[in-house]
C-alpha cells in the first residue's frame, strides 16, 4: 500500500517509489511459474498540471516448467506502468488508470495485472525441446528409450482385435 496523500495536499513534490514485494506463488502456479524472486519496484508518483501519475518499472526473475519436458526454465520478467491516477469511484471500464481508495493504493495489485499479462503462454527450455516420451515419461533430451519401435497405434490394435474375433 502507498500513501499518495503527501503530494494531493502538497506536502510533497512527488512519491518515490522503491521497494519489493512478494508474489503470491499459488497464484503465479497457475501460469506455470514454479518459482519467483521477489519483484523489485521503482518508480515514482507526480503530478502533471492538475492530473495524478503512476511510473514505475518492476523486474523480476521467475521460474518457469518448460511445456514440454516440465524442466525449469528460468526468465526475466519486466514492466512499465505508466497511467493516471483516480479515485477508484471515478475508474470505468474504459478508463485504463490506477484506483486509490482513501489515498492508498496497493502497489502489488496493480503490479500484479500488468505482470501476469506478460507472463508468456508457452515456456520452452529450448525451441528443440524433445519433450517427455508419452509412453515412459522418460526426459527424451537426456535419454532414448525403445517406446518409438514398440509403439503400437491404438487404431492399429482395434482393427487387429475385429481380425481376430
Ligand atoms: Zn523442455
Ligand atoms: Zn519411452
Amino acid at each position: 500500500m502507498i500513501d499518495i496523500s503527501p503530494v494531493l495536499n502538497g506536502k510533497k513534490a512527488e512519491i518515490e517509489i522503491s521497494q519489493e514485494v512478494k508474489c503470491d506463488s499459488n497464484e503465479l502456479r497457475t501460469y506455470g511459474v514454479t518459482e519467483s524472486s521477489p519483484v523489485i519496484l521503482d518508480g515514482r508518483i507526480f503530478f502533471v498540471d492538475s492530473e495524478l501519475y503512476l511510473e514505475l518499472n518492476y523486474r523480476s526473475e521467475f521460474i518457469f516448467e518448460c511445456s514440454r519436458c516440465l524442466e525449469g526454465v528460468k526468465r526475466d520478467i519486466q514492466g512499465r506502468i505508466f497511467k493516471e491516477i483516480l479515485h477508484e469511484d471515478e475508474i470505468e471500464e474504459e478508463i485504463d488508470a490506477v484506483g486509490h481508495s482513501n489515498y492508498l493504493i496497493n502497489l502489488y495489485d496493480v503490479v500484479m495485472e500488468d505482470l501476469i499479462l506478460s507472463i508468456p503462454i508457452q515456456v520452452l527450455c529450448d525451441s528443440e525441446c524433445k519433450g517427455l516420451c508419452p509412453n515412459c515419461g522418460i526426459n527424451l533430451n537426456q535419454k532414448q528409450c525403445d517406446c518409438e519401435d514398440e509403439k503400437i497405434d491404438p487404431r492399429f490394435e482395434s482393427l487387429k482385435q475385429l481380425f481376430k474375433e
